[in-house]
């Protein structure tokens, strides 16, 4: 992950903040990146600020490694440093819709059908979880250590980092992620959101 130690800086948007329309819009996009996406950079920046030796760290270490973080700033930090993390994750791992379906393809494909089923099963057990995340929060297919698919939720900034498990598809259900467009149809959204998704190549070592 690039810009990954302190002072942070907001990655650029990998491509256009129309390009997910009609799915996710110009404006949410502007609100998400550019004001939430830059309060977390902002706020880890400032809450940092005291600690060099925390700066030395890049973010993977800072929160694998929560212990290292005085007690009585490590909740923000953590909070902040999650939001950075896996605010980074959600925005590379989006891309601008095409004509043909968008779907899995090879190991990855193999992986689901193994797990769940079909893609069709997956998607359906992947939206419940989203749906059934209480407040704000982000639900996460991962690769567990078994090697195995999983689905994770996740409350408000938490990581996969601290859970030890490697993020595959990440979908942010904050209410900031769909709002503006959606309104209280966090359903719409998570029904709408396929349509973008990049699906990462996955290599197991054997
Ligand atoms: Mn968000």
């Amino acid at each position: 992950m690039p810009f990954n130690q302190y002072p942070y800086k907001l990655p650029p948007l990998p491509y256009a903040y129309n390009a997910l329309e009609p799915y996710i819009d110009a404006e949410t996009m502007h609100y998400h990146h550019d004001k939430h996406f830059q309060t977390y950079i902002d706020n880890l920046n400032s809450f940092l600020k005291p600690y060099p030796t925390l700066q030395k760290l890049t973010l993977y270490e800072l929160l694998k490694n929560p212990e290292l973080i005085p007690i009585k700033d490590r909740t923000k930090i953590l909070n902040n440093a999650g939001g950075v993390y896996n605010h980074y994750l959600f925005f590379d791992g989006l891309t601008p819709p095409s004509s043909s379906p968008n779907r899995p393809e090879g190991i990855l494909e193999e992986m689901i059908g193994n797990t769940f089923g079909s893609f069709e099963q997956f998607k359906k057990i992947f939206i419940q979880e989203c749906s059934d995340v209480f407040g704000s929060g982000w639900g996460c297919l991962v690769i567990n250590n078994n090697k195995k698919l999983d689905i994770v939720q996740l409350k408000n900034q938490e990581t996969v980092l601290e859970k030890n498990l490697i993020p595959i598809i990440l979908f942010d259900v904050w209410e900031h992620a769909y709002y503006l467009k959606y309104k209280n149809r966090r359903g719409d959204y998570l029904e709408n959101i396929w349509n973008v998704i990049k699906y990462p190549v996955i290599n197991l070592p054997k």
